[in-house]
């Protein structure tokens, strides 16, 4: 008898969980129509980003395809031709291709890269039939004229203290003057000209 009213506890403990959670509203979104919200860092889908004049950030250095610990960035630089110039610096990617087979979307070749040209944006709808169509190309990769961002960046990137010695001209659009330095041509829509006649970055400040 004992036996039965505990089977009998313990089964009205477990109706009352699925009665509970009945009422309850349901956590399950319709997917694909109705979507989560993700957090901004999250990474998925890489894109490349454009200047506000229409002009390709990635500068071909291929720092992104060294960097990468999955070997799934492949890229072939060209120089620019300077009458009519894809990217801002001496060479643009001709080849640009990601494998998101390949990627683990650990943002390294975000974090390498000295234009801001590439990050891992929040489109994590990444599905194929076949190995062909999780290769991505440049063309699919490259966000349309006229609407330059900076994507995550914006999220990763916090800004500098104003009295920094040592400036990010990344992000505050100051430069060296130097024109080799990784920094003048990830800025290269400044005037190599109108350099400051004092370096913002002083020499040995390695902070
Ligand atoms: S996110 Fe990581 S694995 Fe993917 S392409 Fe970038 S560096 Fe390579
Ligand atoms: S690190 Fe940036 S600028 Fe260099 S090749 Fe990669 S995306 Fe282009």
């Amino acid at each position: 008898m004992d036996r039965v009213i505990d089977d009998l506890i313990a089964l009205g403990k477990g109706l009352s969980i699925t009665f509970k959670n009945y009422l309850e509203k349901p956590v399950t979104k319709q997917y694909p129509e109705e979507k989560r919200d993700i957090p901004k860092r999250a990474r998925g889908r890489h894109v490349l980003h454009r200047y506000n004049d229409g002009l390709e950030r990635c500068v071909g250095c291929l720092l992104c395809q060294g960097t990468c610990p999955a070997g799934a960035i492949y890229i072939e630089a060209e120089e620019n031709d300077k009458e009519n110039p894809v990217s801002k610096g001496e060479r643009h990617a001709k080849v640009f291709d990601v494998d998101l087979l390949r990627c683990i979307y650990c943002g390294h070749c975000e974090m390498a890269c000295p234009t801001n040209a590439i990050t891992l944006e929040n489109n994590t709808a990444l599905a194929g039939f076949t190995r062909e169509s999780l290769l991505m190309h440049k063309e699919d990769l490259l966000e349309p004229e006229g609407s330059s961002t900076l994507g995550t960046t914006e999220y990763w990137d916090p800004k500098p203290p104003e009295d920094l010695s040592h400036r990010v001209p990344a992000q505050t659009g100051e430069f060296d003057g130097s024109s080799t330095s990784a920094a003048a041509v990830g800025r290269g829509d400044l005037d190599l000209n109108k350099a400051p006649k004092k370096p913002t970055r002083k020499e040995g400040d390695n902070a």
